[in-house]
């Protein structure tokens, strides 16, 4: 079968890998001029299986206008709110607070999670993938009592599902982490074990490489500008980029992964995606003292700041921001996720030196990505992964390939159901 992954995301591109490893012949078009250059190019960098959760929660809504009020909280929104922002609040709010969906989600999530640090452990055997990529684990701080009171709360689903994972004092804490020298407060921390990090990036690039070499063939700087179908099937795609009349090109079968820009290529279809671009930033800084910096991944609750390590280079990231496509990076953004490190591990890197970034989860309403069918017989659908493309990739990738080659999928797909949202 000839098959057409759009978008060179790291979620397009475990997609083809996986697609070409089952025999297909797989084409990956991509609008940029490289494979992981848009939401995956300077993400966290956490392999967060045990850490994956919905967007839509209760709790949540509770926070939002504390950190809405508070200069350094995690929650930005542009005021007033565009209709876009609006439309996704309203259906999020739904979604948060319909009974028993959280903790549905939750777990589907959570199974994902475990089935793609398998698939990720794979992978990483069968290839020689350099992407300062690690499995040491990821800590989550806890800056005052309530948040290790959170904590004891939330180690009850781990257990349920086999997840390792420690509840730790703080002493503990500076064991596993002992670069953190900052006096930022700690009352304890949830270690989540089997957890990981890397750079999605060089993961992405590399990734993409490999299928290359395997015979996949990609089309950087080309775009889809729409599917071609009937009422019944995909006929092929659209594409923009070459000089001259927009070019067809054929597909027995289409897997959308174009991150954000889903929506708009599936609404032709009548496919209804309410994806929308919840906005990040993120700075990576060259380490100068590696005995300050953290070993792993972790999560500072006290900004809501990731910092990970990545080889000899730091990564802080942070911020929850609805704004729509707004790409310009404000200094006061850039000064929390500073305040984060230097309140954890100061001295670590040069922050002066760091380079800067801003990206958009492609977030649903209610949080899971969407995997799938569409409105289509051979249209399929692996997209909207919002906080956790990177973490969700491999095995995303995996139910995808199962999907498409009509198996029964290795864990059950209802929480990621595409029709979900026209319910
Ligand atoms: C600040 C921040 C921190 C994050 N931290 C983490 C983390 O620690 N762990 C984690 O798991 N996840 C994290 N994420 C989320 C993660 O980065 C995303 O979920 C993931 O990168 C999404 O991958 P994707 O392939 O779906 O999308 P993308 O990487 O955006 O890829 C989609 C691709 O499709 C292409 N495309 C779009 N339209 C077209 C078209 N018409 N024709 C051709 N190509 C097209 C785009 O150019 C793009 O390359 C974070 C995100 C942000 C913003």
């Amino acid at each position: 079968m000839h098959i057409v992954v759009i978008g060179a995301g790291v979620v397009g591109v475990t997609t083809a890998w996986a697609l070409r490893k089952r025999g297909h012949q797989v084409t990956v078009i991509e609008r940029l001029e490289g494979a992981g250059q848009e939401t995956s190019k300077g993400n966290a960098g956490q392999r967060s299986y045990g850490v994956v959760y919905p967007w839509a929660s209760a709790a949540m809504v509770r926070k939002a206008l504390s950190y809405l009020m508070d200069r350094d909280g995690p929650l930005k929104m542009r005021l007033p709110p565009s209709i876009d922002t609006l439309r996704f609040l309203v259906s999020t709010l739904r979604f948060a607070y319909a009974p028993g969906v959280f903790g549905l989600n939750k777990r589907a999530m959570l199974r994902l999670g475990i089935h793609s640090r398998e698939r990720f452990l794979a992978l990483e055997d069968e290839l020689d993938l350099a992407f300062d990529g690690g499995h040491a684990g990821l800590l989550q701080l806890a800056s005052s009592p309530n948040a290790m009171t959170d904590y004891v709360d939330s180690a009850e689903v781990l257990r349920e599902l086999g997840i390792e994972h420690q509840l730790l004092g703080p002493e503990a804490v500076r064991e596993y982490e002992p670069g953190m020298r900052g006096d930022g407060p700690l009352y304890g921390g949830l270690r989540y074990v089997t957890d990981g990090t890397g750079d999605c990036h060089l993961f992405s690039r590399g990734l993409a490489q490999a299928c290359e070499n395997a015979g996949v063939h990609f089309r950087y700087s080309t775009r889809v500008s729409r599917l071609i179908a009937d009422h019944r099937r995909i006929l092929g795609v659209e594409l923009e980029g070459a000089p001259g009349a927009p070019e067809q090109l054929e597909a027995d079968a289409v897997v959308l992964s174009a991150g954000c820009a889903s929506p708009e290529l599936a609404r032709d279809l009548g496919l209804y995606l309410p994806i929308y671009p919840v906005k990040g930033y993120s700075i990576t800084a060259p380490l100068v003292d590696a005995e300050r910096a953290p070993r792993s991944t972790v999560h500072d609750d006290n900004f809501k700041v990731v910092s990970t390590r990545f080889g000899d280079r730091l990564r802080a990231t942070g911020f929850v921001e609805l704004n729509g496509f707004d790409r310009q990076i404000p200094e006061t953004r850039l000064q929390t996720i500073r305040k984060s490190v230097n309140a954890r591990f100061p001295g670590a890197a040069d922050l002066s030196a760091a380079t800067t970034w801003t990206g958009f989860r492609p977030m649903t309403p209610d949080g899971p990505p969407i995997i799938g069918r569409g409105t289509r017989e051979n249209l399929f659908l692996n997209t909207g992964h919002g906080t956790f493309g990177w973490t969700l990739s491999a095995g995303s990738a995996e139910l995808m390939a199962q999907v498409i080659d009509g198996e029964a999928p290795a864990l059950s797909l209802d929480a990621f159901r595409p029709g979900r949202f026209a319910e």
